[in-house]
């Protein structure tokens, strides 16, 4: 199959999974999974697979990363904070949605890739070293928060680095392979919480996670 044909295959996976957001699966479409994903795998880029970056980690798999994305329900210029910036595949596609984004790893060696493929296909984004659990006070608060890691309870940091109206979407839950996607809306007088999905993501590590 040739690569638009794979794409649109992709496309309408994510469709019949519930992703209606015409500007997150333009963005899907756009950004370059491929040149994300471990070399020698490129083959698999547009299927809906998690896969292997090195290090235990993966890029998550492109459904649970529409879903997610399409939770935060994204405008032009949103400052927006990624927890787990992996091989930076989710980070670009919040830069495509025209997004500020701001992008925390753990793991140095996968943040230099990653900031090297972004830099490479021209989507700026900043990113830090170190642990995303404390969240980025710096440039608080945001518009919306992403944690692409499953954490064991929702950080009250990133919680306290939300814009009112500002949206923080987060697997949470007490097994390290198992979560609740869950979206949190910060309101006046507290937070909105809806849980979304059942996901399986890698840990979240630090001082707020496991
Ligand atoms: N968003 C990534 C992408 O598009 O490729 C996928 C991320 S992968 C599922 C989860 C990432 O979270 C891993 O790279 C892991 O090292 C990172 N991580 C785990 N705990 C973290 C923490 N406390 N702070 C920052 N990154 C963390």
């Amino acid at each position: 199959m040739i690569v638009n044909a794979r794409i649109e295959k992709l496309i309408e996976i994510l469709t019949n999974k519930g992703i209606s957001d015409s500007r997150v699966l333009q963005a899907i479409r756009v950004v370059p999974r491929d040149k994300f994903v471990a070399p020698g795998m490129e083959h698999k880029a547009w299927e809906d697979q998690a896969l292997p970056i090195g290090y235990g980690q993966t890029i998550s798999r492109p459904s649970s990363v529409a879903l997610m994305t399409q939770h935060l329900n994204i405008n032009r210029n949103d400052r927006i904070l990624e927890i787990g910036t992996g091989s930076g595949y989710q980070a670009a596609l919040l830069c495509e949605l025209g997004a500020q984004v701001f992008s925390i790893e753990r793991i140095k060696e996968l943040s230099l890739k990653a900031q090297k493929t972004l830099n490479a296909l021209r989507y700026h984004c900043i990113f830090k070293i170190g642990d995303g659990t404390l969240g980025w006070q710096q440039y608080a608060p945001f518009d919306g928060i992403i944690v692409t890691a499953g954490a064991p309870v929702t950080p009250d940091t990133l919680m306290g680095q939300l814009k009112n109206g500002g949206r923080l979407i987060i697997p949470v839950g007490n097994k390290r392979n198992e979560q609740i996607l869950t979206l949190y809306v910060k309101k006046d007088d507290g937070f909105e919480s809806q849980e979304i999905d059942t996901l399986s993501f890698v840990p979240l590590i630090g001082r707020k996670g496991w």
